[in-house]
């Protein structure tokens, strides 16, 4: 669901110094020394000579298109993936249903500015957000501090029968990670303080410019009655400049949305390489089919479910069976809280120590520039070497970052390596969530080597001599995530501890 908060992308790539080691540990192995290169090399060749990632992007995005979960586009896009995987020769094709808790159709947005000048407004619905009345609403607009936004939540009276439009003014707080569940207590305080329309992205933030809105989910699995609007960047400015001028603009919306009564279904798609030798041992590899719907949901995520059957080809083609199960899955519900992901671990949870963890490609359309072992700093070491060997290819960073945005979470709070394959993705800012994310931001060469990569990490991931990675118990994963910030905004949003893989924090320990 990816937050790009206001001002601020998150992502920021601290390239660890590894600690010099005693000496009488033996150095961590790489393909090169651990006899995995030669099965590499024939994935590799495979994957960049002989792939049709393109081609199964080409289909998800123009033939499917838009796929918001749980509705009819997303069975299509889940028989589609049964389909491929099967084409591809994958064992154990199946799909596991689950429901989120309701399910959200866009209807209409049209807003115009009446007053000081005629002016018709760009917007469109956040999703899972309301309507205004069936004609429409008008009123003035009143700015909102998303940097106070605990003031703002206490005056929210002020903003009756007011469009309330959210600005980042002055220096952002401290955790600035917890405006995102502050905003969603925002939105309800609105909704029941009558506030006809809330103007404001996912955490608040503003859209990219070049006339573009960004729709998303304001929560995890939140919904809200006010209707929310995403409104371009230039519309926003100039509604600014105006209230920077002392003049309150006079605006009238007309937002139509429709919740379902009750959840809807929807499902992940699974298939699997067996393992040779452990095929109990499972190293989890996907993407998430589902999108958003203002267009084709190319880069967010049809990309990296194109990587993901791309990598599945690649190794298949190879004729290479690792000593591991490597399992492939298409998340569904990622842009509703990451809820193909929980739903999976959940499913999977007497399963779950024999999982190695999972590799996620999530970040837009751009080149894979390294990979975050989500939280798991004792891998840091480990991993170095397969990237090294990949040095001819493509010059890669390795930190132990979480990303707490995408389908690599539920694996990082159940202490497992939930990497996350990071792009090089200035363009993603245009594209994400937004009316241009259609096939034309995707370059084919770079999702061929994206896919290569993606092949070749899980490959050596389950096939390595010695297993890669097991669980950490949940005290140590807690105080991983509180050393990354993460721990305070899992608390606000109920995740932490996470009662579904029956972790539970034995003690609590300030020191560290
Ligand atoms: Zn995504």
């Amino acid at each position: 669901m990816q937050r790009i908060l206001v001002g601020l992308l998150a992502a920021s790539l601290s390239l660890l110094g590894l600690p010099l080691r005693a000496e009488n540990r033996t150095a961590p192995k790489g393909p090169d020394e651990d006899g995995t290169k030669p099965a590499l090399v024939r994935i590799a060749g495979e994957g960049l000579l002989n792939s049709h990632a393109f081609g199964f992007l080409t289909e998800l995005s123009d033939d499917i298109g838009g796929r918001v979960t749980g509705t009819p586009a997303d069975r299509q896009a889940e028989e589609w993936g049964v389909a491929k995987m099967k084409s591809l020769g994958l064992e154990n094709v199946h799909t596991e249903q689950y429901t989120i808790w309701r399910g959200w159709t866009r209807g209409t947005a049209e807003g115009e500015i009446l007053a000081p000048v005629h002016h018709r407004l760009q917007i469109d619905a956040m999703g899972w957000t309301g309507s205004t009345p069936a004609g429409g609403a008008e009123g003035d607009v009143v700015r909102v501090n998303m940097f106070d936004i605990e003031n703002e939540l206490k005056n929210v009276s002020r903003l009756k029968g007011k469009i309330a439009l959210v600005t980042a003014k002055g220096q952002p707080p401290q955790n600035e990670m917890n405006l995102f569940a502050l905003f969603g207590d925002f939105l309800k305080a609105a909704g029941t303080a009558r506030v006809l329309a809330v103007i404001g992205g996912q955490g608040g933030g503003k859209s990219s410019g070049m006339n573009l809105t960004h729709t998303g989910i304001l929560g995890f699995n939140a919904d809200f009655a006010v209707p929310v609007v995403s409104m371009t960047a230039e519309d926003q400015g100039l509604l600014e400049r105006f209230l920077d001028r002392g003049i309150t603009p006079h605006v009238r919306f007309n937002v139509q949305n429709t919740f379902t009564n009750g959840p809807v279904q929807t499902a992940n798609v699974i298939g699997e390489i067996r393992g040779r030798e452990h095929p109990e041992q499972v190293f989890v590899v996907g993407g998430h089919l589902d999108s958003w719907d203002l267009a084709e949901g190319t880069t967010d995520n049809g990309s990296g479910i194109a990587t993901t059957l791309g990598a599945a080809e690649a190794i298949m083609r190879s004729g290479q069976r690792p000593r591991r199960t490597i399992r492939f899955v298409l998340f569904t519900g990622e842009e509703q809280g990451l809820d193909g992901s929980f739903a999976y671990v959940k499913e999977h949870k007497a399963e779950m120590a024999n999982h190695l963890g999972d590799l996620i490609l999530d970040f837009g359309q751009g080149p894979v520039k390294g990979f975050q072992l989500g939280g798991r700093d004792d891998l840091v070491e480990l991993f170095q070497p397969f990237v090294n060997s990949l040095s001819n290819f493509q010059k890669l960073q390795v930190d132990d970052k979480v990303e707490s945005g995408t389908d690599t979470l539920p694996f990082s709070m159940g202490g497992l390596p939930g990497i996350n394959m990071l792009q090089d993705t200035s363009d993603y800012r245009y594209t994400h969530h937004s009316a241009a994310d259609a096939l034309e931001a995707q370059q084919a060469d770079v999702l061929t080597r994206n896919a290569t990569l993606m092949a070749l990490a899980a490959f050596w991931i389950a096939d390595r001599p010695e297993r890669f990675a097991s669980p950490w118990p949940a005290e140590r994963t807690a105080r991983m995530l509180r050393a990354q910030h993460e721990y305070e905004e899992l608390k606000a949003f109920n995740l932490w501890p996470f009662g579904d893989l029956g972790l539970e924090e034995k003690k609590e320990n300030p020191q560290n």
